[in-house]
């Protein structure tokens, strides 16, 4: 370990205690580690400098920084009515003149000017009543610009309001970084093994570190990024494999040893279709995972529609065949309710105990279903959150499957596992189609099935985009479907529960919506957040068993919903909704035989964000293409949301450009431990002590759910 990294970042020459104050709290540097590992966000080309007369013809961008050779031969100081004033310096070339100005530390700044030296200028340009100016500017002697350890790319590193105001600016960090390699000499530990490094021509670890924050040339600085991605993955991959494994020899599960009576039943008698090939196929891997003497920890990824229910069950009926319980934990009453209905339906003649239980389920229902549960008389418990609690004691959980994975966290899903001293196999089940390289990094930990097949005979969905001012029109179109029997949701964003406006519109797309399609000869359901949960239900099943023709939600119908018959989804303002939400809400329809449509209503005001998720909607019906548009427009932080942003807190690596590092870093990462488990070998030695280092002070378990 390079222990001087450990070093308190206020003994560095240059910091202090004031500064280093403030590099923790606004960049969370402590020491001197941390600011080797602050990489730049972006470089600016220094080996160009312009004159004033080029300023003119140059297209001027809101990012772009330029420097300039010039001296200053005059200073003023210009007062406002307002405030304090700014002080101007006129800058000249043998092309023309220009503005320095300054709004603050102008006093300091005016003293420390020399009249006629020749300058370094570097900053921003802006022009105002055609005269150009610089605000802020880095001045610099050009006797010293020439002398400074400074490469042609220049540095941009992460900062803050806070710090450029209280003086650390970008050239202030630059400093402190030349300083850190002069007290580091440079030298810093290898962890990469010498035969990787040779096998991918990656640069050393010296190397790569100077040439992040010193660029020789374009060409080192790419490679400096390559070498450093690739390791911070590669960390992570480690980390993320490593778990896996270690649960997979440790944590002992039940084994399932035998297919039974129950599920061949199933099987042979009562399947209500043909399994696809891709159900096949998971239920083969989940069988694997089920008969072997570890916990299955699964992921199971499926679009909307895909059939994942009828593969829970049969994992299900597995578990009972070997004496066990299970149970299925879903996010809202809703979905909840539906599971019970489709899992009942699907094993009415199965001769089975299924129970449901919720927030709404009577006290008097619950102590049977608790007591059912404890005897062991009860096969099989579906319910919501109400699932964890303390009350709810399983005789002998097997198998425990969570629907809608992301809604939940991680200490809900380990408190399923505290109810038993063995812990039950998990099942993950999400119809939000995760890209495969974010699921790899965000769920290395789990093994992962994918069904990527949508029962046959589905027609699919057609997708279309029609503004406000279309309305009739689409209004006409609703209504020769429902002359067919069809029936239509209409979905409003209701973001926010709480919000009025929201609300609002809801309510008054309700009343027109009911003006234009009237009874006695349409009839229309409402449901929304607000309602009481018995009366939301009652409107589902009313919609559900065809007693109304239109259903008028808001998001409170994304998840899980069963209607085959409805065949329009409408979603209003759908410029206000997420892709992956938009997918979701898409995927209500395209359940039954019919041909199925989704129609996307907005305004004609569209940011190009916008344009673009509407674009991809009317492209495509395949869930995975719609998640990597998603990563791409929203960035991997935001599609999995705060709590999962921990692990892509990544300092130099980004997961959507950088997928084919990350790909890479996972196949040697199981190279190397296929090679080598724990790490020992001789070559392996630094890897494993940097590993060790970084397993204490980050471990990714804690915080990926
Ligand atoms: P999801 O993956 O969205 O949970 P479901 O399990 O609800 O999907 O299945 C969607 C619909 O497709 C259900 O009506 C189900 O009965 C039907 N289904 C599932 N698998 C098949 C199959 N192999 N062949 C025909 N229909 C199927
Ligand atoms: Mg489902």
């Amino acid at each position: 370990m390079n222990d001087i990294l450990q070093t308190p970042i206020e003994y560095l020459k240059g910091v202090g205690p004031s500064r280093g104050e403030m590099l923790r709290k606004e960049l969370s540097i402590h020491r001197y580690g941390d600011l080797l590992t602050l990489f730049p966000n972006r470089y600016i080309d220094r080996t160009k400098y312009y004159k004033i007369n080029e300023l003119q013809s140059r297209s001027l961008g809101s990012n772009s920084e330029v420097q300039i050779i010039g001296k200053i031969i005059h200073i003023k100081t210009v007062e406002q009515k307002k405030g304090r004033g700014r002080l101007v310096a006129t800058f000249v070339d043998d092309t023309g003149e220009m503005e320095l100005v300054w709004f603050q530390g102008q006093k300091w700044i005016r003293e420390s000017l020399k009249l006629n030296a020749v300058y370094v200028a570097f900053g921003k340009v802006a022009s105002f009543s055609n005269v150009f100016n610089m605000a802020h500017p880095e001045l610099e002697l050009l006797e010293e610009h020439k002398q400074s350890l400074r490469s042609a790319m220049q540095p941009v590193y992460p900062s803050t309001e806070k710090l450029t105001q209280k003086g650390i600016s970008n050239r202030t960090i630059n400093k402190m970084m030349q300083q850190l390699f002069v007290e580091t000499q440079a030298r810093f530990t290898e962890p990469l093994p010498p035969y990787l490094l040779d096998e991918l021509k990656l640069i050393p670890k010296n190397a790569a570190l100077f040439n992040i924050h010193f660029p020789k040339s374009q060409e080192l600085l790419a490679k400096a990024q390559f070498r450093l991605k690739f390791e911070e993955l590669f960390f992570i991959q480690l980390q993320l494999i490593t778990k896996n494994l270690i649960r997979k020899h440790k944590i002992k599960g039940h084994p399932f040893e035998k297919v039974g009576e129950y599920f061949n039943n199933f099987y042979q008698n009562h399947l209500p279709f043909e399994l696809t090939n891709a159900q096949k196929r998971v239920l083969k891997e989940i069988r694997n995972d089920l008969g072997s003497n570890a916990q299955m920890n699964r992921l199971l990824q499926g679009d909307v529609g895909s059939g994942k229910t009828i593969v829970a069950l049969m994992c299900m009926l597995i578990a009972l065949d070997n004496g066990f319980q299970s149970c299925l934990m879903a996010p809202t009453e809703i979905l909840a309710t539906q599971h019970f209905n489709g899992l009942t339906e699907l094993a009415k003649d199965l001769n089975i105990n299924i129970k449901l239980l919720t927030g709404s389920t009577k006290t008097s229902e619950r102590k049977i279903i608790h007591e059912a549960l404890e005897n062991g008389e009860l096969h099989i418990l579906i319910g919501t959150h109400a699932l964890l609690e303390d009350k709810v004691q399983f005789n002998n959980l097997g198998l425990a499957i969570i629907d809608e994975q992301h809604r939940f966290g991680v200490e809900q899903r380990s408190k399923l596992w505290k109810k038993n001293a063995i812990p039950p196999h998990v099942l993950v089940m999400t119809a939000t189609p995760i890209p495969r390289t974010l699921a790899m990094s965000l769920y290395g930990d789990l093994d992962i099935s994918v069904i990527d097949e949508l029962p046959p005979g589905r027609k699919p969905i057609q997708t279309v985009h029609r503004y406000d001012s279309n309305r009739l029109k689409v209004w006409n179109f609703l209504k020769d479907e429902i002359a067919k029997g069809r029936q239509i949701y209409i979905v409003y964003p209701l973001i926010n529960e709480s919000e009025k406006m929201d609300y609002k519109d809801l309510m008054d797309g309700y009343e027109s919506i009911s003006r234009d399609f009237p009874l006695p000869h349409y009839s229309v359901s409402i449901v929304h957040g607000q309602m009481k949960a018995a009366d939301k239900e009652e409107e589902m099943r009313r919609f559900a068993a065809g007693k109304t023709n239109i259903m008028v939600a808001t998001t409170v119908i994304e998840v899980g919903v069963n209607v085959p018959n409805a065949s329009v989804m409408v979603i209003e303002s759908a410029e206000r909704f997420g892709l992956s939400q938009l997918h979701q809400l898409r995927g209500r329809v395209g359940r039954g035989a019919e041909q199925s449509y989704c129609i996307l209503m907005t305004s004609h005001k569209l940011s190009d964000d916008s344009k673009t998720r509407l674009e991809t909607m009317c492209r495509t019906n395949d869930g995975f293409e719609i998640a990597e548009v998603d990563l791409k427009l929203r960035g991997p932080g935001d599609i999995m949301g705060t709590q999962q942003s921990g692990v892509l807190n990544l300092q130099i690596a980004d997961l959507v450009r950088d997928r084919d590092i990350l790909q890479l870093a996972r196949h040697e990462a199981i190279k190397l431990l296929k090679k080598d488990a724990s790490m020992t070998l001789p070559e392996h030695q630094t890897l494993r002590m940097v590993f060790m280092e970084m397993s204490k002070k980050k471990n990714i378990w804690n915080y990926i759910s």
